[in-house]
């Protein structure tokens, strides 16, 4: 065992030279050990060995020898000589090293920042090892979210994206990607980025960015390079990759691209976020798919960048693997399922729409060797409609799907606070499912007792016939545009059925003694769910055009609960951008 009790009037033994992440999980070890324990370790410089390591020892002792570090493990927490020595393969995987002993010794973290964290009278901790599930484990924001051109909107969302990326560094994630869409200027939020690299987490840009690799103002003198659609060439589509002119500037403007991205390695190159219609129907793109059209793109870019990878999207009309054309062995397959449905795992055997899904992401396994990471919609704010969606559940049999059919990595989209609100218990799930997806089912649990004791125990039933009530509407991709069809109807309405339940069990968590800030953002939470699900029943109940029309008015209003929440829980997406996926629902519904 490690007594952390005694080490904590010790020294944290720091090397000589420490890579940054190494000098900050040292801070961060000595600070929680002294917030557990009643003395705080003194930091002490060791000239050698060099490299990824901390040790606890007791006061003046010596270094003791390095533990060895399993080929399959990226870090490992070993007693030795009375203290405890840590090592990892990275200066990152060092500092999750740190936070795993602290975990061991009674800390839970929080994506909601510190004031949400829990850092109780420590315990004895016995050795440790790191042998993570997936080797990549990634958070994923578009850049609109942050708004980067409103300073104040800006200002406003930052200090919770720190908080978020210090509790993603808490739970051993790898890296945080940013993705630029056609209408952004830049590929980063720099604000943050000092953030990611103190923790040695890794800085992953790229998107849907073939716009931005192929500028549109080429059009005019060079209409050769981009697809031709039905009504002649066009410059709102992606690339004719049969133009070896187009490729070779995609292939060079990529390169610039990850050089801008500081510290980049990867960079993830996908076509427009369209479902269909971008890609080229030339004499020499015809007999290409979507899919291997973009893998061209991504081939090349690969070839030019000597080393890191180039990502390839699997979604929409590219979610079959490439027919004709064979990856580069640097260019990795993405595969990001958003049209599956959530009320099943994707191995569910019962579940015909994801069975689909599940081939696809076999045949991607074939095609690229293994080389396939998943992103998924776990916290997606316009997927879910604002609505709340836990889902632990499926998420640890989806994880545990993915890790078995050997998905290598796997990434969480999130939209800042507002996805900490609706899909809070997800992203822990999340986070906890990268490590073992066995783990992923305790996320309800750790959630409900950290932030709602003492109404901990009523709050997990809360959450797990939230969880349930919701099964039927998470069917059919985004739950703000119903199928009309008895299923979806039926989905809708059952979950409607349990509203009463719903709100008894929320009264019982805050009779319970739950904090009344937090119980009213659940239920505002709640009374938005309920609500555009009744909006959504009588769209889908319509009769005729003046039923549709007072349907989509009760929709659109629906926002007003979201903006009864407080603006810190709801966040920047919340405010403003709730509203603009709202309009874009209600017309495509108007439309239909
Ligand atoms: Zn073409
Ligand atoms: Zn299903």
């Amino acid at each position: 065992m490690i007594d952390l009790g005694r080490l904590a009037a010790g020294d944290v033994l720091v090397p000589a030279g420490a890579a940054a992440p190494v000098a900050f999980a040292a801070e961060e070890l000595a600070a929680y050990v002294g917030r557990l324990f009643p003395a705080t370790p003194a930091r002490r410089p060791v000239a050698a060995p060099g490299g990824d390591w901390l040790a606890l020892v007791p006061s003046g002792a010596p270094m003791p020898p390095l533990p060895e570090l399993p080929a399959d493990a990226e870090w490992v927490v070993r007693p030795a000589n009375g203290g405890a020595v840590l090592r990892g393969t990275s200066p990152r995987a060092t500092l999750a090293a740190v936070y795993a002993l602290l975990r061991a010794a009674g800390c839970r973290w929080s994506p909601h920042g510190r004031d949400d964290e829990l850092v109780p009278a420590g315990a004895g901790v016995a050795a440790l090892t790191g042998r993570p599930a997936f080797a990549r484990r990634v958070y994923v924001a578009d850049l609109g979210t942050w708004h980067y051109t409103v300073p104040e909107r800006l200002a406003a969302r930052l200090p919770h994206d720190v908080a978020f990326i210090d509790w993603m560094a808490k739970c051993d994630a790898t890296g945080f990607l940013f993705i630029r869409h056609a209408n952004d200027t830049q590929w980063t939020v720099p604000e943050l980025l000092p953030e990611l690299a103190r923790r040695g987490l890794a800085i992953e840009g790229g998107g849907h960015a073939l716009v931005e690799l192929l500028p549109r103002s080429l059009f005019a003198s060079h209409p050769e390079y981009f697809p031709l659609a039905a009504t002649g060439r066009s410059d709102l589509g992606n690339a004719c990759v049969s133009s070896p002119d187009a490729v070779a500037l995609i292939r060079e403007r990529a390169t610039t691209a990850r050089a801008e991205i500081p510290g980049a390695t990867d960079f993830h190159l996908w076509g427009l976020d369209l479902f269909g219609g971008g890609w080229c129907t030339c004499p020499g793109c015809a007999s290409l798919t979507p899919s291997d059209q973009s893998l061209v793109a991504c081939n090349a870019a690969a070839e030019a960048m000597g080393g890191g990878r180039i990502f390839h999207l699997a979604y929409h009309d590219t979610i079959e693997p490439p027919a004709r054309i064979a990856p580069h062995p640097h260019v990795w397959a993405e595969f990001a399922p958003r049209e599956r449905c959530y009320g099943h795992a994707l191995d569910d055997p019962g579940c015909a729409t994801n069975a689909v899904y599940r081939r696809a992401l076999d045949a991607h396994l074939e095609r690229f060797a293994g080389r396939v990471d998943v992103f998924e919609y776990y916290g997606d704010a316009i997927l879910f409609g604002g609505c709340a969606v836990p889902l632990v559940d499926v998420i640890g049999r989806d994880l545990e799907c993915y890790r078995a059919a050997g998905v290598r990595g796997v990434s969480c989209l999130v939209f800042g606070q507002y996805s900490t609100w609706a899909y809070g218990v997800n992203v822990e799930a999340f986070a906890r499912g990268t490590i073992d997806p066995r783990d992923a089912a305790g996320a309800r649990t750790e959630r409900a007792s950290r932030r709602f004791a003492p109404a901990g125990d009523a709050m997990v039933r809360y959450l797990a016939a939230l969880e349930d009530a919701m099964v039927g509407v998470v069917r059919h991709g985004d739950v703000l545009l119903p199928p009309d069809d008895a299923p979806t109807r039926a989905g809708v309405e059952a979950a409607l059925g349990r509203e009463a339940e719903l709100r008894r069990l929320l009264a019982d968590a805050r009779a319970a003694g739950a904090p009344p800030a937090r119980i009213a953002a659940e239920e505002h939470l709640l009374d938005y769910t309920v609500a555009v699900l009744a909006a959504l029943r009588d769209w889908l109940r319509r009769r005729d055009r003046a039923d549709a029309e007072r349907a989509l008015a009760a929709l659109a209003a629906t926002i007003a609960h979201v903006h009864a929440a407080d603006p810190d829980v709801i966040g920047t997406w919340g405010a403003h951008d709730l509203e603009l996926t709202h309009h874009f629902f209600v017309n495509a519904l108007r439309a239909r």
